[in-house]
């Protein structure tokens, strides 16, 4: 199958920021096969399957988004300004109502979401990964899933540390995957015992696999290793050995210099998840400190009841406001260095940038095309400033995830979200019950 997108503004996110201001892409099957300014294309139309005019178009790199759960769409707007939500709803609720039905009706929905907003890569954290795995691959997203390890019984395994286990059968099973890259998720340094931590190292080795966790996000989990190890958390993980190119952090808000350090010795990236951190008060990472030390930084929507949306216009535009105005600082942080956040840094913090985060011959064919016809995508003196300032998610009109067409005029090309949607509200009748209750 060759497909030509033809007449978009292109923004390739490649090393040197090449544009192509009437610029045109060829796929063949899963792949790009050629890029270009459409002076210089010089074959024949009718050699393709297909020709997309993608004029008052600009076209980017899928959107990676490095840091979510997929699962917990049935979370979201509940509690929001409640002190003690993680208690008093998400842990109950988890324990009480969340099946593995759920979470893949969830994850299909929450997968949508992030298509029809051109994230076409995302790294989980949940429960049911096996489930989660299932609805991604029926969505044909591009995913790092990783399963839940934490120190108490969950609503997928009866025992403490229960993940593990799961994990032992889940990653063999997803391995091969062309789209899926089975992982491990201990959920924080403080809700882990160490040999559970290690055990999950040991499996990321093992299988060559990624293992990601909550990092230096909460109050009391500093207190907690600062009065029981004299040490940070990030000190701690590297006492007991579980960091590496392969560990993914999310959050890393309280970090010092020589956590900062330790993250550019042993190789970690960052999933900076600017509006779940800032909406329940935990503080602004020092993003900038890590890329002054070339640590890779993508950005994280964190889950739809931490983040509420699951689309990166949303992030890109907080990252703008609040580092801006913590740096006090308005030409910090570029528009152009923030959608390279959104793109390719974020592959880099994957271990995927080989494959995707930037439109060059050779990698996967994950673009996305952003329209320009709407009323906030006028004028356009510079498109990375439109895309980061001006634009939203509904401006996306056309999403491929490995060559493939996922979404087209806004609609989703293999479902109808109605439907996902109805079906994940037949899910959840016992949990909405349950969960007026707590309210
Ligand atoms: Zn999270």
């Amino acid at each position: 199958m060759r497909t030509l997108i033809k007449n978009s503004h292109i923004l390739t996110m490649d090393a040197k920021r090449t544009e192509y201001s009437d610029g045109y892409i060829i796929i063949e099957d899963d792949e790009i096969l050629g890029i270009g300014s459409y002076v210089h294309f010089s074959k024949q139309e009718t050699d393709f399957d297909e020709v997309i005019d993608a004029h008052q178009t600009i076209a980017i790199p899928g959107m990676v988004n490095t840091h979510t759960h997929i699962g917990m769409v049935p979370f979201r707007s509940l509690g929001d300004d409640y002190p003690d939500r993680l208690r008093r709803f998400l842990f109950p609720l988890e324990k009480a109502c969340m099946t593995k039905e759920l979470a893949y009706h969830s994850g299909k929905y929450a997968i949508a979401e992030m298509q029809m907003a051109g994230i076409t890569t995302f790294a989980d954290m949940y429960y049911f990964e096996d489930a989660l795995a299932q609805a991604t691959d029926e969505m044909k997203s591009r995913a790092i899933l990783g399963e839940t390890v934490v120190d108490f019984p969950t609503c997928d395994a009866p025992k403490s540390h229960g993940g593990i286990g799961y994990a032992e059968e889940f990653i063999p099973k997803w391995l091969d995957h062309e789209l899926i890259t089975p992982a491990i998720a201990p959920h924080a340094p403080n809700t882990n015992h160490s040999q559970a931590l290690k055990k999950a190292a040991a499996l990321s080795e093992k299988y060559n696999i990624p293992m990601t966790m909550h990092v230096a996000e909460m109050d009391y989990e500093m207190n907690y290793f600062s009065e029981k190890y004299n040490a940070t958390p990030i000190e701690f993980l590297q006492s007991i050995g579980v960091l590496s190119t392969r560990f993914i952090a999310a959050h890393c808000i309280h970090v010092s210099d020589h956590d900062l350090q330790i993250l550019k010795q042993e190789g970690v990236g960052v999933a900076h998840c600017i509006g779940a951190n800032t909406k329940s008060a935990k503080g602004v990472a020092p993003i900038k400190d890590m890329l002054n030390l070339a640590i890779p930084v993508g950005l994280g929507t964190d889950g739809p009841s931490s983040g509420n949306t699951l689309d990166l216009f949303t992030q890109m535009k907080l990252v703008a406001n609040f580092h801006k105005t913590a740096l006090h600082d308005r030409t910090a942080f570029p528009a152009k260095e923030i959608l390279a956040m959104a793109t390719i840094e974020g592959a880099k913090v994957l271990n995927m940038a080989n494959e995707i985060g930037s439109l060059e011959v050779g990698k996967k064919a994950d673009i996305v095309l952003v329209e320009t016809k709407s009323v906030n995508m006028f004028p356009i003196f510079d498109p990375y400033a439109a895309l980061v300032y001006s634009a939203n998610a509904s401006n996306v009109q056309d999403v491929f995830i490995n060559g493939t067409t996922i979404v087209r005029d806004k609609q989703l090309v293999n479902y109808d979200l109605m439907d996902l949607r109805s079906n994940l509200t037949i899910e959840m009748a016992h949990f909405s019950k349950k969960a007026k209750e707590l309210a």
